[in-house]
């Protein structure tokens, strides 16, 4: 499972990129293929759900901490287009800590959702909790990438 210090530490970002390149090294269904179902289980302890912005106001509204900051895997496609999420308590604090993040109000927290309305919101689960909430970019997302090839790991899915 993904931990707050594997975002602090950029792990997570390593492990996003080993899974970008299978993703980009080859071609067609990978769900038989063993190197993939390992990725799969591991994108699935993330356990990230499509959510709509009502259900995202509600976790940010529960947080003690929040902060903002560039989705995560933008920093391996530093062309791409910029949307920023949303961290939360314990992986917010980390966050901010590695110069990752900054500190938000609610309404700014929210208002940073609503700006990137036609990108799909994913919550993930770090350290156990639900604590980020990125508004996603399919082309680029590790997520989107992989329900493509054949892996299943978006809860909600049905939903889009
Ligand atoms: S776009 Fe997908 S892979 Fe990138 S930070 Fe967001 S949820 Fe993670």
């Amino acid at each position: 499972m993904g931990t707050s210090e594997d975002y602090g530490t950029g792990r997570v970002l390593e492990n996003i990129r080993k899974a970008l390149h299978v993703f980009d090294s080859t071609e067609g269904s990978l769900s038989n293929n063993e190197q993939s179902v390992r990725i799969q289980k591991k994108i699935q302890e993330f356990e990230p759900r499509i959510l709509s912005f009502p259900e995202a106001s509600d976790y940010i509204r529960k947080a003690v901490t929040i902060a903002l900051g560039e989705r995560v895997c933008r920093a391996l496609h530093p062309g791409s287009v910029s949307t920023e999420s949303v961290f939360l308590d314990e992986l917010a604090e980390t966050m901010v800590r590695s110069g990752q993040a900054r500190i938000a109000s609610i309404e700014d927290a929210e208002q940073t959702l609503k700006k990137s309305f036609q990108h799909p919101l994913i919550i993930s689960k770090v350290s156990g909790r639900y604590q980020e909430i990125c508004a996603s970019y399919p082309p680029d997302c590790v997520y989107w990438r992989a329900e493509k090839r054949g892996l299943h790991c978006l809860l909600n899915r049905k939903n889009i």
